[in-house]
C-alpha cells in the first residue's frame, strides 16, 4: 500500500491547515525554536521568554485576540497554532498558554469592555505579561473554597486584596516566578460585609523594572519535575489597594457605594457560569498533550524501523525491532488511538469554534461542549502519558538520553493530567453533565 503524504497531511491538518503550515514554516526558519535541552533553569527560562515574544509578533497571538484590538479572532486558529508550537517545547506551550489562553482569556472573557480596551493588546503583544492567579496552597480542585479576600472600601473606591495565610497563597502560578507583571487573582469578592463569591481582580504585581509591587511577596516553586522553561511561583497580598474598576465584573459588578449586581443570582451558578467561559485552556491542554504523543510516536516508530536486535536463524541477518509482533502490539494500538484521538480533539475545536470559542449564549451548547472538552482532555492526556512511556521503553537505553527527546517529553508532559483541571475530578464533572443532561429529557 502507498501512502500520498501530502493528502494523508491535509486530512490531518483539516480546517485550520494553512495556519499549521505557517507555523511549522516558522518554526524550521527561526534557529530560537529549535528543541534545545540541558539548559540551566535560568537560561531555559530566558530562551523560553524570548521564544513567546517571538511568537507574540506572529498571527499565533493575534488569532486569540478580537479584531478591534489588533487580533485576528479565529479560536480554531489559534489553538491549532498551538497544537503546532507545542511540537517544539512545551515550556513554551505552556508560557504563551498562560498569557494568551488565560491571561488574555480571563480578562476578555470575564472583563467588560473598559478592560479590553486597556489590557487586550498589551497581553497580545507581550508587554505586559500577565499571570493567571486561581489555585491556592489549600485549594486546587475545589476553586469556590479559595481564601484570598477581595473587600471593597466605598470611602476610598478601591479593592483590598488579602491574604489571610500561608494555606490561601497562590501557588504554582506561571509567569510570577520571573516574568509577570500583572495577576488576574481569583478572590472571595466581599462588599457591605456580605460575601458574594469567586470573582477576579487584576493586581498589578510587579513594576516596569521588573521590581516586586509595594505589599506583594513573590516567591519561585524553585525546579519543577518538568516543564522548567516556565517560572511557576507564589504570591501573597498584604492589604494590597486596587481600584474598583479592577474587578472583571461581565458577571458581577460593585457601584461606587458598593451595590453588587449580577445577572446570575445564584452563587453557584455564576461560578461555574464564570469558569465554563475559559474552557478553551482545556481544550489546548488536551491538543498539545497529544502533540507530544505524536512526537514520541513519530522518534520510536522511525526507531524501530531501523534498530535491529537478535540474529534472524539461521541467516546472517538481525531482525528489525518492528518485525517482532510483540513491539507492533506496543506501538500500533497506541498510534491507532492517538489517530482516533486526533479526530476527536479536530471535531471539538471545530465545535468549540461554532460555539463562540466556548462563551455560548446557548446553555446546552455551551455545557456540551463543557463535558466534552472535560472528558477528552482527561483522556488525552492520560493516554499522552502512557503513550510517551511505551514509546521511551521501545527505544531502549537510546530513549532515556535527554538527547532523544522523550524524558523531556514524558517529564513535560506528566503535570497535564493536573492542571487545567485534575483528570480524575474532570470526569467527574463529565459524568455530572451527562447525568443532567439526561435528567433534561424527561
Ligand atoms: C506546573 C504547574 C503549573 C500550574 N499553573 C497554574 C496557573 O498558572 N494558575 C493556576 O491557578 N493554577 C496553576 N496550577 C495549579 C493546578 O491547576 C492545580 O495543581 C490543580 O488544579 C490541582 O489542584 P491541587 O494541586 O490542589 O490538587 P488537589 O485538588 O489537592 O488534588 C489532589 C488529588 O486529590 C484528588 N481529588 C481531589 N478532589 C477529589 C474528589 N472530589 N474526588 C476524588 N478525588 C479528588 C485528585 O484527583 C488528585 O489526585 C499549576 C500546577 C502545576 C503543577
Amino acid at each position: 500500500m502507498t501512502v500520498e503524504i501530502g493528502r494523508l497531511r491535509t486530512l490531518l491538518d483539516g480546517r485550520w491547515g494553512p495556519i499549521r503550515e505557517e507555523v511549522r514554516d516558522q518554526i524550521r526558519a527561526a534557529p530560537l525554536l529549535r528543541p534545545v535541552h540541558g539548559l540551566p533553569v535560568e537560561a531555559y527560562r530566558a530562551r523560553v521568554m524570548e521564544q513567546a515574544r517571538l511568537v507574540s509578533q506572529t498571527r499565533s497571538a493575534r488569532l486569540f485576540f478580537p479584531r478591534q484590538y489588533g487580533g485576528e479572532e479565529d479560536m480554531g486558529g489559534a489553538l491549532s497554532a498551538f497544537e503546532t508550537i507545542a511540537l517544539v517545547d512545551l515550556s513554551l506551550l505552556v508560557k504563551v498558554g498562560v498569557q494568551y489562553g488565560l491571561f488574555g482569556g480571563v480578562i476578555r472573557r470575564l472583563g467588560t469592555e473598559r478592560h479590553h480596551r486597556r489590557y487586550l493588546h498589551a497581553a497580545m503583544t507581550m508587554e505586559l505579561p500577565g499571570c493567571f492567579a486561581m489555585t491556592e496552597t489549600g485549594h486546587g480542585s475545589d476553586v469556590q473554597s479559595i481564601r484570598t479576600t477581595a473587600t471593597y472600601d466605598p470611602a476610598r473606591q478601591e479593592f483590598v486584596v488579602h491574604t489571610p495565610d500561608d494555606d490561601a497563597r497562590k501557588d504554582y502560578i506561571g509567569n510570577v516566578a520571573r516574568d509577570g507583571r500583572m495577576a488576574a487573582v481569583f478572590a472571595q469578592l466581599i462588599t457591605g460585609g456580605e460575601r458574594r463569591g469567586v470573582h477576579v481582580v487584576l493586581v498589578p504585581i510587579r513594576d516596569e523594572r521588573g521590581r516586586p509591587c509595594p505589599n506583594v511577596r513573590i516567591e519561585d516553586c524553585g525546579d519543577k519535575g518538568g516543564l522548567n522553561g516556565v517560572d511557576n511561583g507564589r504570591l501573597w497580598f498584604d492589604q494590597v489597594r486596587v481600584p474598583r474598576e479592577a474587578l472583571l465584573d461581565r458577571f458581577g459588578t460593585v457601584a461606587p457605594d458598593g451595590t453588587y449586581t449580577s445577572p446570575i443570582a445564584n452563587e453557584t451558578r455564576r461560578f461555574f457560569t464564570m469558569l465554563g467561559t475559559l474552557v478553551s485552556g482545556r481544550v489546548s491542554v488536551s491538543g498539545a498533550g497529544l502533540s507530544a504523543a505524536k512526537v514520541a510516536l513519530a522518534i520510536a516508530i522511525r526507531y524501530g524501523l531501523t534498530r535491529r536486535q537478535f540474529r534472524v536463524p539461521g541467516r546472517d541477518q538481525e531482525v528489525i525491532l518492528l518485525d517482532y509482533l510483540q513491539h507492533q502490539r506496543r506501538l500500533l494500538p497506541a498510534l491507532a488511538t492517538t489517530y482516533a484521538m486526533h479526530f476527536a480533539q479536530s471535531a471539538l475545536l471545530e465545535s468549540l469554534h461554532e460555539a463562540s470559542d466556548g462563551d455560548s449564549a446557548d446553555e446546552s451548547q455551551q455545557r456540551q461542549i463543557e463535558t466534552l472538552a472535560a472528558g477528552l482532555k482527561a483522556i488525552s492526556t492520560w493516554h499522552s502519558t502512557q503513550t510517551i512511556q511505551t514509546c521511551r521503553e521501545a527505544c531502549g537505553g537510546a530513549g532515556y538520553l535527554s538527547v532523544n527527546r522523550l524524558t523531556e517529553l514524558k517529564a513535560d508532559t506528566d503535570v497535564f493530567t493536573t492542571f487545567e483541571g485534575d483528570n480524575t475530578v474532570l470526569l467527574q464533572l463529565v459524568a455530572k453533565g451527562l447525568l443532567t443532561n439526561f435528567r433534561d429529557e424527561f
